[in-house]
């Protein structure tokens, strides 16, 4: 690789969007838009890693290592320079990939009537909705493989990236799929296969938080389809955080204004979901966001509630009634 490759790999993989998908956050900002954070390469108590997104470039006060994107990787990954360019050229083929997936599944999705009845049944309707979250659906087979093959990716990189499994067959089948930041969720509409499935890699931030964290108060939700319930019943202060079990990025990006966060998690009987939105009111707390818990009925979840009947002026009322 010459000198202008380099420049350009370390011009398409600006340092702090890479750190970020490492799940580092920063924690203080400093003059000239530079952070700092807990370093990644050392164990860190006090922030010592300074970023400086500007120049792309990063130095720790505490190891007292330093430099740029590809020096980073070598160092995270514990790998030689030829190898942290590979990792690295593969990570920036990876959102052109995704897209690509995303926007064949959301052809398929017009193609396949089950994937459609099990939308409707799920409360999904809104031609908007399904836009604004970009819906597909995997059928399975080995048509996304063909597809893919046919625009040019070698089997091995969908093989790297999860799509295909050894066999060479699509990993997803019969999955409802959603596009995430750097992933692909695929919801199984079988009650036979496992229902949810993400490829390997971190699940992201939260989800569509470009659009929730500018509103004073937001509501947080375990799936994606309690995200679209809501989105369509015209709350559009909500985001989710695919579980109840926050990374430490989707807790930051919680943390990183003013704001009110209404937990709307599933109201299981066997009482894992209250327990678990009772831990994250508490620890949003101790972080100084005001945090309140959305009462639904045992046994729902706000899927279920939207689906059975509820409408927008009831949970209206159940945020009006939401405990601290
Ligand atoms: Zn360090």
């Amino acid at each position: 690789m010459n000198r202008q490759a380099l420049d350009e790999l370390k011009q398409q993989i600006p340092l702090l969007d890479y750190l970020q998908a490492q799940d580092w956050q920063p924690v203080r900002p400093l003059s000239g838009g530079r952070w700092m954070g807990l370093c990644p390469l050392h164990a860190d108590r006090k922030p010592s890693f300074l970023v400086d997104p500007g120049k792309s470039l990063f130095y720790c006060y505490g190891c007292g290592r330093g430099g740029d994107v590809i020096r980073f990787a070598e160092i995270y990954h514990d790998v030689k320079f030829p190898q942290a360019l590979a990792l690295l050229r593969q990570w920036r083929g990876l959102a052109p990939l995704l897209q690509q997936v995303a926007d064949f599944c959301r052809v398929q999705l017009h193609r396949h009537a089950e994937a459609g009845a099990y939308l409707g049944q799920r409360g999904v309707r809104s031609p908007e909705l399904i836009e604004h979250m970009q819906i597909g659906y995997a059928p399975g087979g080995s048509c996304l493989r063909a597809w893919l093959m046919q625009s040019g990716y070698p089997l091995s990189a969908l093989r790297q990236a999860g799509l295909v499994t050894s066999l060479g067959y699509d990993a997803y089948v019969h999955r409802i799929v959603f596009p995430l930041e750097g992933n692909l969720y695929g919801r199984s509409i079988s009650a036979a296969a496992p229902p949810h499935r993400l490829l390997p890699g971190p699940k992201g931030g939260l989800y569509a938080w470009e659009q929730a964290w500018r509103y004073p108060e937001v509501i947080l939700l375990e799936g994606l389809l309690d995200y679209a319930v809501l989105w369509q019943a015209g709350f559009h202060n909500v985001t989710c955080a695919l579980g109840t079990h926050l990374n430490a990025r989707q807790f930051q990006q919680l943390c990183d204004g003013p704001r009110t966060v209404y937990l709307s998690f599933d109201a299981d009987a066997n009482g894992s979901g209250p327990q678990a939105s009772a831990q994250l009111a508490h620890r949003l707390g101790v972080h100084g966001i005001p945090a309140r818990r959305i009462l639904l009925p045992v046994g729902h979840d706000p899927n279920s509630f939207f689906v059975q009947g509820g409408d927008a002026g009831q949970f209206q009322s159940l945020l009006e009634a939401a405990q601290p």
